[in-house]
């Protein structure tokens, strides 16, 4: 039998405690600071403030080891926090990259300069970074990106165009992957190299995107020759893709591929009638998913806590977990039907549904899409 997904373990007890002291702290915070709960929040409520406060409690960059400057606490607690985070739609998108991905990269390929530079401020939760893998004509098949590294003293010269580059309006930094020597027809994903690129840098042109609800989230950014010294090239030359590839663990596996919509399954529940049986079952079947999706992402977690590579487990966690975000907000649309959805609407729950049917085709593109994580399932099945 494959090994698809590890196998479930309750989590610890002593993650309670950790669980309550972070519903007291969001309550509160919320009360003081006035946010409201947002769908997809993690990519829409960008607020320095509220990530400074989190980073307060040690509640950000939590997985950074103590010698370079953070909590030192373990992938199952840091699973804890984002679930209750993310349950309450709080506004954690400015250090959410930073959070998920970028620092246990540096972790794990960084060198000491890169470390020193950004791993402590991460974790105080005042530095924030976007991602710039996707190109006009690179998305799924990302060994196609046309973005080059060409060596020059000292360092390298980047130039190419990013694009759905999230946040990189707001964020301090970007990881940019590029191609640093020729394409082998027969070694595709050899030649890739990852920069660490400030977005200040001269040469770069962050051009805004503009979502369907009419938000700035989005960025096209241009890179014109734009100089990368030597110490902020990310792990090994020529190794990118296998260094990419061991972010996506942490990337497809966490409680965003399930509980983005989460805000809106909450308000929904408390306006239906508990005598209409067809609406009590139809949730009852989103919160028993909600239940397994949870054992499934926790147990993923469990496997970063100890190490284990979790690159398959994870895409079966955001294929299976972001399907069902999508069909959580149309049975939740049906559930409602007086409800007019409107993103501007004083009404908590037009607001939410609004943003739930605007963000919902997204939830099964960014990070891979469906069809190419039943790819990465069916290659991890032996099937293909
Ligand atoms: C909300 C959101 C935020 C994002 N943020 C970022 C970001 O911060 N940084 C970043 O770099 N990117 C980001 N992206 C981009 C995202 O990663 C890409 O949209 C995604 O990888 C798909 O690439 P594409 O859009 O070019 O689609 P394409 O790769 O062109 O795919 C188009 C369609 O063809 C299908 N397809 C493609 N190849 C295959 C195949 N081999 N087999 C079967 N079907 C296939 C796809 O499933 C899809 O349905 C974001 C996207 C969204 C929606």
């Amino acid at each position: 039998m494959i090994g698809l997904v590890p196998d479930v373990v309750p989590l610890p007890a002593e993650t309670n405690d950790l669980r309550i002291a972070v519903r007291e702290f969001l309550a509160a915070d919320r009360k003081q600071h006035r946010w409201e709960p947002r769908v997809d929040s993690w990519i829409s409520s960008w607020d320095p403030g509220f990530s400074r406060r989190l980073a307060g409690q040690g509640w950000v960059g939590m997985t950074i080891p103590t010698e370079f400057g953070g909590p030192g606490r373990s992938h199952l607690e840091r699973f804890v926090v984002t679930e209750e985070l993310l349950a309450q739609g709080a506004p954690v998108a400015a250090h959410w990259v930073a959070d998920r991905q970028v620092a246990p990269a540096l972790v794990r390929h960084g060198n000491t300069e890169q470390r020193e530079r950004y791993l402590g401020r991460i974790a105080d939760g005042s530095c924030y970074f976007a991602i710039g893998m996707s190109e006009p004509e690179a998305g799924s098949d990302l060994a196609s990106v046309r973005t080059r590294g060409v060596r020059t003293e000292g360092g390298w010269h980047v130039s190419g165009t990013k694009v759905w580059t999230s946040g990189a309006h707001h964020s301090e930094a970007f990881f940019v992957l590029a191609r640093t020597s020729d394409l082998d027809p027969a070694h595709r994903h050899d030649g890739l190299s990852q920069f660490l690129v400030p977005l200040d840098s001269t040469g770069i042109e962050i051009r805004p995107i503009k979502l369907m609800t009419g938000q700035h989230h989005f960025n096209e950014v241009v890179l014109d020759r734009v100089f990368v010294p030597d110490e902020m090239v990310v792990g090994t030359v020529g190794s990118g893709w296998r260094q990419v590839g061991s972010e996506l663990g942490f990337e497809r596996s966490g409680p965003e591929r399930f509980l983005s919509p989460q805000p809106l399954l909450d308000r929904v529940a408390t306006r239906l009638d508990p005598a209409n049986a067809g609406a009590m079952a139809t949730l009852g079947g989103l919160v028993a998913e909600l239940i397994a999706l949870r054992q499934l992402s926790g147990s993923v977690a469990r496997a970063l806590s100890g190490n284990e590579s979790a690159d398959l487990s994870a895409a079966v966690v955001k294929e299976i977990g972001t399907t069902y975000e999508q069909r959580l907000v149309s049975e939740c649309a049906e559930l409602v039907p007086e409800i007019r959805p409107d993103p501007d609407s004083a009404d908590d729950l037009s607001r939410l549904l609004a943003e739930g049917l605007l963000h919902a085709p997204g939830f099964t593109l960014r990070g891979g899409t469906s069809e190419i994580l039943r790819g990465v399932i069916a290659r991890g099945l032996g099937l293909r």
